[in-house]
């Protein structure tokens, strides 16, 4: 699609959020509110992830500026899953360019499941989007390195400077997906079919399910987050992990595929570019603002968690962050030109 806007100088306008302790007294409220709520069910499919305890919840605010607001269960850790697919996607463009990307991997919808071989099929061997297995599989895939090893390094420090420490492996949930992710082979053997994956399918397979076990906490997913919306510069570090213009592709394709197949329900009705894991984890970005990390094991039926989304939904309207959402001019209120 070409728009000819040219090159234009960009200009961001994104306003802020509201004061420090308004903003602490939000996330109290969206933990209080929805601690209780029990509807979902806990991932099984990967045999490591049905441990986990189902009443588990946290809720976390990372600001551009460095603030964090945290409320619930802040020191639980979880494996970060399909919401490394956003951050390995934002460092692959960093390394590779928007062009290069788009062309191999895509950025619309699917409208399917996340794991979704048919998705593929439908679209002359197309993987779609980067935030599906297929998609999330060719990009890493294209991630740079003479080995398999030194591309699980590239993805794991890259993750790593997104959180603004180092993240680890859960050996236990990634030995557990290797021995039963038979789906994601038959996903990596397909796109090698469509000459989409040039590398040996079982090396990304591998690299792919490495980067879904890194273990994180709900404030590490909004820190993680918050480099996205402030331009690439992680808010605790002070470190430049990717460039201004590869958080805001990496956004758009969250806002449309972020969270699966509920991606229009979910911009409808929180109105913010996102990323879920079926861990529990949820990351809600309000560029120029800072993002919402979310994390409650129960699941609804796109996997995406149940408590999470609604903490997310309630911080969005409260906070004001729908990036949708504009009020009249003060000027112009109702009446004031009659
Ligand atoms: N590792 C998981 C898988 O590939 C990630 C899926 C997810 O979080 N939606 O099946």
């Amino acid at each position: 699609m070409d728009l000819d806007v040219g090159d234009v100088e960009q200009a961001v306008f994104t306003g802020d959020l509201p004061r420090g302790a308004r903003v602490d007294e939000l996330v109290d409220m969206a933990h209080e509110r929805y601690r209780d709520h029990d509807a979902g069910t806990v991932a099984d499919y990967i045999p490591g992830l049905a441990r986990a305890d189902p009443r588990l919840f946290a809720v976390a605010v990372a600001e551009v500026e460095g603030g964090i607001h945290a409320a619930g269960d802040i020191e639980a850790q979880f494996t970060i899953q399909s919401i490394a697919k956003a951050f390995v996607y934002a460092l692959v463009c960093e390394h590779l360019g928007h062009e290069v990307v788009l062309d191999r991997v895509g950025v619309n919808n699917t409208g399917m499941a996340f794991n979704s071989v048919m998705a593929i099929e439908l679209n002359d061997g197309h993987p779609m989007n980067p935030m599906v297995n297929a998609g999330a599989l060719a990009t890493t895939a294209m991630t740079p390195g003479a080995s398999a090893a030194e591309q699980w390094e590239f993805v794991r420090s890259g993750l790593s400077d997104f959180a603004g420490r180092n993240l680890r492996l859960d050996g236990e949930v990634y030995r557990s997906e290797m021995a039963t992710n038979q789906r994601n082979l038959a996903i990596a053997r397909l796109l090698q079919s469509y000459h989409r994956i040039i590398v040996d399918p079982m090396e990304v397979v591998d690299t792919y399910t490495r980067q879904c076990s890194l273990r994180v906490d709900a404030r590490d997913l909004a820190v993680m987050g918050a480099t996205l919306a402030g331009g690439g510069v992680n808010p605790m570090t002070g470190v430049r992990v990717v460039s201004a213009e590869v958080c805001r592709d990496t956004l758009a394709v969250l806002t449309s595929s972020g969270m699966y197949e509920r991606s229009g329900e979910w911009l409808f009705e929180v109105g913010l570019p996102a990323k879920s894991g079926v861990a529990g984890g949820i990351v809600a970005i309000a560029p120029g603002k800072g993002a919402i990390g979310t994390f409650s094991p129960p699941l609804d039926s796109a996997g995406n968690s149940e408590r999470g989304a609604r903490a997310t939904a309630f911080l969005s309207r409260t906070l004001g962050l729908n990036v949708f959402a504009s009020a009249a001019h003060a000027g112009l209120a109702e009446g004031a030109r009659s």
